[in-house]
């Protein structure tokens, strides 16, 4: 139900945890984290509070500078820990809001290519259709662009992949996204309340526009494909 993202130089643990603290109001039953840790991606998830999913990740140190978390509302597949987000499909971290109306003909399709689906969520499911798709692309922002074309429902998705570790792609189709920029760090959240205390420069996704990071470096694109100038927000309100 809450989505926060980091790429930049600081310790993106604290980040997420603080932005999704900040999200606590639209309601969750777990919450989880994937961060890049020497190369290789830490998942850490948790049933239950926010204070459950910190307790686990008190001794946990990241030498990285890249990570996604989310809080779960869960619409497929019980609260549990197996369920929630991020789900990680060889490589590829995922954390999804929303649901995806098509996923019983997603799964379908996927089983009969015989892949390993380890949750009851609608959500892996893209997962799994990413990581299909990037081993062909070799590219996050282009194996998302062919997956979002597979997608129906409502839905705001934040991914990133091991093999290219300093980019984050996100993308929407209902619930909001937004993307803070700061000097040399960039944020994804699901509210503006997840990051005033980090930037007070946003820009906004609309429906089906995905945003490409790289670095600090953000491009946006339109539900065609397209690269799309957007205009950057100023909010001058204080946390
Ligand atoms: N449909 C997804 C699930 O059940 C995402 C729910 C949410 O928005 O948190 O895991």
């Amino acid at each position: 139900c809450g989505i926060v993202g980091y790429l930049g130089p600081q310790n993106p643990k604290d980040i997420i945890i603080s932005g999704l603290k900040k999200l606590e109001y639209r309601g969750y039953d777990s919450a989880g984290v994937a961060i890049l840790d020497n190369g290789k991606t830490k998942r850490v998830r948790a049933q239950g509070k926010l204070k459950a999913l910190e307790e686990k990740l008190v001794n946990e140190k990241f030498d990285g500078h890249i990570g996604i978390g989310h809080t779960r509302w869960a619409t497929h597949g019980k609260p549990s820990e197996r369920n929630a987000h991020p789900h990680q499909v060889r490589g590829i971290n995922l954390v999804h809001n929303g649901i995806i109306e098509n996923y019983l003909d997603i799964r379908e399709e996927l089983l009969a290519q015989g892949a390993e689906i380890t949750s009851d969520t609608d959500s892996e499911l893209v997962a799994h259709l990413i990581a299909n798709e990037v081993e062909v692309t070799k590219d996050l922002f282009k194996a998302v662009e062919k997956t979002l074309n597979k997608l129906r429902g409502a839905f705001s998705i934040l991914v990133m992949w091991e093999q290219e570790p300093d980019r984050l792609v996100a993308f929407k189709d209902g619930p909001p996204l937004v993307v803070g920029l700061g000097e040399k760090e960039v944020f994804v959240a699901s509210d503006v309340q997840a990051l005033i205390q980090y930037t007070k420069k946003f820009v906004y996704l609309e429906d089906r526009e995905v945003a490409s990071i790289r670095g600090a470096d953000v491009q946006f694109f339109s539900a065609n494909g397209f690269p799309i100038q957007k205009k950057v927000v100023e909010l001058n309100w204080n946390p």
